[in-house]
């Protein structure tokens, strides 16, 4: 059903869902479908005007702060190793100079479960500030593709002109400059991504030696190109409507009392023309422009309330804060607020739901600092060798084999020695007489143990063993040492007689 403007000829009442969300006007089809989407299931391709205002110029300067953070965090590096990487390929993450393998794992999911209960929170309070304000898809496409497409495609109107006119010298000539550059664009941006996984030394590596050197990584790269150039250039807003979870999950993280962008229907509506032929009494202070509505890159309208499309971009704070100033009236009637703000000019109020996330929050948070402050720079893992059995040496003591696996989590060589205290225990590396591991290093190796029969009753004993490294201990474990029971040693002796 299409929207008619004039204030008689509707009925503005609001519905709200069980949720008391905002849902609908009467009669708006809004909620039916989305508006980049025709009744017969057509992409609707959208071509906002250029947005203008004191929110667009901090966004842009926001834009550039984190462009440059995004950019340049690859190149930093701390002790040698880049401050991030996240090298899912060989599982291995850095962050902030500390080194995590996959044995950290539940130091990740427990970070991870931190930074949704974050968003979670964050979005019951302020809404979607990270889509319009710090999403890398927002900033990419709306500060940095959309802008190139303003410059050479000129604004929205033209856009459309464009593409709807015949194929003629200047339009190829337009398009073709036009998509050169995002393909190049993509490129770079699907480096930098590339090097958050790899690091920057193995990307230069990729980019300026031979192709058959690099085979699976120069595939990797034209693999993001291509990806990064078809959402920028053609899926565009539809990543953020189909494809990001977060987006999805807005109807459920905010309620009345979330900030969001919204518009101000109780100053706004009856929203009434600037017509001679209306009679503005009674008028609320929309005037029916639509700029708000032509300027939002994702097509929809505000004024229909809170919607999944909306990514909180402020482009139609802008607009419709530059009509009520040209029609003398105040500003804001599209701004951050809450519903219970608009509705009742009620206050943010700290409820019992950002309360428990919070106290959850900060609790994970504890927990996470105490873990990663207690976390080995070695990674340790001793098993009895497949297979093998105890060994009864000459000299009476008692021999197993073991398998060990050492991770360096640091950027420094190390020097492993491995000792057990309290029990005259022997260690014996097998094909090396010193363990060395070098930064990031992972490696297999083999120890026999052998303790004297004396010390271990009835067949096992559980032994405590020590990784030090220049007498600082790095590691303990504990694992199983086997000889024989009672029994056994029992008749190996009257053997003996
Ligand atoms: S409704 Fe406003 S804030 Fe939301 S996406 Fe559109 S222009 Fe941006
Ligand atoms: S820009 Fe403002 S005045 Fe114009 S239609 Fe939107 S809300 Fe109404």
């Amino acid at each position: 059903m299409s929207e008619k403007a004039n204030n008689e000829e509707v009925d503005y009442n609001y519905l709200y869902d069980d949720g008391d969300r905002l849902i609908t006007r009467t009669g708006d089809s809004f909620r039916d479908r989305v508006s980049t989407i025709d009744r017969k299931g057509h992409r609707v391709w959208v071509y906002p005007h250029k947005p203008k205002g004191i929110f667009h110029r901090f966004r842009i300067l926001t834009s550039i702060i984190l462009l440059v953070i995004m950019g340049g965090t690859p190149f930093i590096k701390l002790n040698g190793d880049p401050l991030i990487l996240l090298n899912v390929i060989e599982r291995k993450f850095i962050i902030f100079g500390m080194h995590f393998w996959m044995q950290d794992f539940f130091i990740f999911a427990l970070s991870f479960i931190a930074l949704v209960i974050f968003i979670v929170l964050f979005t019951a309070i302020f809404g979607r500030i990270w889509c319009g304000w710090a999403c890398p898809q927002t900033i990419f496409m709306e500060m940095v593709f959309r802008k190139i497409e303003y410059l050479i495609e000129g604004d929205g109107p033209k856009q459309r002109k464009l593409d709807e006119s015949p194929y003629t010298f200047i339009k190829i000539f337009k398009k073709t400059l036009k998509h050169t550059i995002f393909f190049a664009l993509s490129w770079l941006i699907g480096n930098i991504f590339l090097s958050y996984i790899i690091g920057v030394d193995e990307l230069f590596h990729i980019i300026s030696e031979p192709v058959q050197q690099h085979t699976a990584g120069f595939i990797a790269m034209l693999v993001f190109t291509l990806v990064f150039y078809g959402i920028f250039a053609r899926f565009r807003e539809q990543a953020c409507i189909y494809i990001c979870p977060y987006g999805r999950l807005q109807s459920v993280l905010l309620d009345k009392n979330s900030i969001v962008v919204a518009y101000d229907f109780v100053r706004g509506e009856p929203r009434t023309k600037l017509r001679k032929d209306i009679d503005p009494t009674n008028a609320g202070d929309c005037i029916d422009c639509s700029l708000c509505v032509k300027v939002c890159p994702t097509g929809i309208d505000i004024r229909n309330g809170t919607q999944l499309e909306c990514g909180n971009c402020t482009a139609c704070i802008d607009a419709c804060n530059s009509v009520m100033k040209k029609v003398k009236k105040p500003k804001n009637l599209i701004k951050y607020a809450s519903i219970n703000q608009i509705e009742s000019n009620q206050k943010f109020r700290f409820t019992t739901r950002i309360a428990l996330y919070s106290v959850l929050l900060i609790a994970l948070i504890v927990l996470n600092a105490v873990l990663i402050g207690s976390k080995s720079d070695i990674g340790v893992t001793m098993f009895k060798a497949k297979g093998s059995e105890y060994i009864i040496n000459d000299d009476e003591s008692i021999s197993n084999l073991y398998t060990l696996t050492l991770i360096n989590k640091t950027s420094e060589k190390m020097y492993i020695d491995i000792i057990i205290k309290d029990i005259p225990a022997k260690v014996k590396l097998v094909g090396t007489d010193k363990i060395v591991l070098n930064p990031n290093q992972l490696m297999e190796t083999a120890a026999i143990i052998e303790i004297p029969e004396d010390y271990i009753d009835d067949g096992k004993l559980e032994i405590k063993v020590g990784f030090y490294n220049n007498g600082k201990i790095l590691n303990s474990l504990k694992t199983n040492f086997s000889a024989p029971k009672e029994k056994e040693k029992k008749e190996k002796h009257e053997n003996h007689k």
